[in-house]
């Protein structure tokens, strides 16, 4: 392992971290070297530290979309990938287009949900406080350095689970939000809901008000452990009683809560189900349901026992929602052609390794 910054500025005093966090997130500078204002010692310290902790292994383009793969290779030679999407900007005045970067909270993931393909290959370790705020200023680095602009929103969507790696995610969001134009609410952690985490961020005060969402994927209890290991009996009560914590603590009509929802062909997108969805999602106070189409994992060589529901079923679900006074979008994920669309980050080493072992 290379030297950890935040080990090594622990001992110093606060304003040197704040030196050192404003560069980092400087364009302009490239090296620890030359942050002038840092005392000799310290930046003999930090000679021979490399500027960013992530290095480029390889980068998929989209021919489809603006949507760009790094695979990011760490100081232990561990893999974890972070996405780049651009949209183009439809206000009337033109301008440039806008960014949303996609980043990993954990090198791979142990939640092994059913549909998604960074659980195939099982957790491997928490990503650092550098290493998370790393991918942004990789992208960040990426588009100054092409004049493209900066990152207009941040999702926490990669790989892992933020809620195991906690303590790192919120030193990270506060560092990225102290240090650069992005604000809480262009940032969304996305959690598969782990009731003690959650109860420990509907309390913390620290904890910077990003907006929460919780991938939900079924209304239904036993739907939803089928396809969700992580899922505890009772997460449903669970959450509308979580729901009113979470509300309180951020009053702001602003703040609502997001619930993604995968449409799985046949598992959870019938009838029964969307009405379910509505049942709870009335408990929930404000919530807006994000249906996101199912990414087939199959695409790129696993196994998958599902199928995409039907788009008019999408439509048709999108449609109810709104008719019942709900907030809801369709997701058309970005990147399908280079595997970066949700459920997809896999790194091919160890899609290899994985083929192998079966
Ligand atoms: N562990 C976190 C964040 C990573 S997953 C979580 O569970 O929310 C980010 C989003 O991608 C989640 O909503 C997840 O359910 C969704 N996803 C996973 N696999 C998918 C697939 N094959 N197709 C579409 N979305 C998928």
């Amino acid at each position: 392992m290379s030297i950890d910054l935040l080990q090594t500025l622990a001992p110093e005093k606060k304003f040197r971290q704040d030196q050192v966090f404003r560069a980092w997130f400087d364009v302009n500078t490239d090296s620890y070297e030359k942050i002038s204002t840092l005392p000799k010692d310290l930046r003999e310290k930090l000679k021979d530290k490399p500027w960013l902790s992530v290095r480029v292994h390889a980068m998929h383009e989209s021919k489809r979309d603006n949507t760009k793969k790094a695979l990011l290779k760490l100081s232990d030679d561990r893999l974890v990938e972070a996405v780049l999407m651009g949209r183009k900007n439809l206000t009337r005045d033109g301008g440039r287009d806008r960014y949303t970067i996609c980043i990993s909270s954990q090198v791979g993931c142990g939640m092994k949900c059913a549909f998604c393909a960074t659980g195939k290959a099982g957790f491997t370790r928490n990503l650092t406080v550098e290493e998370i705020v790393d991918q942004f200023r990789f992208w960040q680095k990426f588009l100054a350095e092409r004049s493209l602009g900066e990152i207009d929103n941040m999702v926490i969507m990669g790989q892992g689970e933020p809620l195991l790696n906690y303590d790192n995610i919120k030193n990270a969001l506060n560092i990225i939000l102290n240090y650069t134009n992005i604000g809480q609410k262009q940032i969304t952690l996305s959690t598969c809901g782990i009731p003690v985490m959650m109860d420990k961020l509907a309390v913390d005060k620290d904890f910077p008000a990003v907006r929460f969402a919780l991938s939900l994927h079924s209304a239904i209890e036993q739907t939803r452990a089928a396809i969700m290991p992580s899922h505890q009996p009772g997460f449903l009560d669970y959450l509308v009683g979580w729901s009113k914590k979470y509300h309180q603590m951020h009053p702001s009509r602003a703040h609502y809560i997001g619930l993604e929802y995968i449409m799985l062909g046949g598992v959870n997108d019938g009838p029964k189900d969307l009405k379910a969805l509505m049942t709870l999602a009335s408990k929930l106070g404000k919530v807006k349901i994000n249906l996101i189409p199912y990414n087939n994992i199959s695409t790129i060589a696993l196994p998958s026992d599902f199928n995409e529901s039907p788009k008019e079923n999408i439509e048709h679900w999108h449609t109810s929602l709104i008719d019942a006074g709900f907030v809801s979008t369709v997701r058309y994920s970005q990147g399908q052609d280079i595997a970066a669309a949700c459920g997809q980050l896999r790194n091919a080493v160890e899609m290899k390794q994985l083929l192998a072992s079966n």
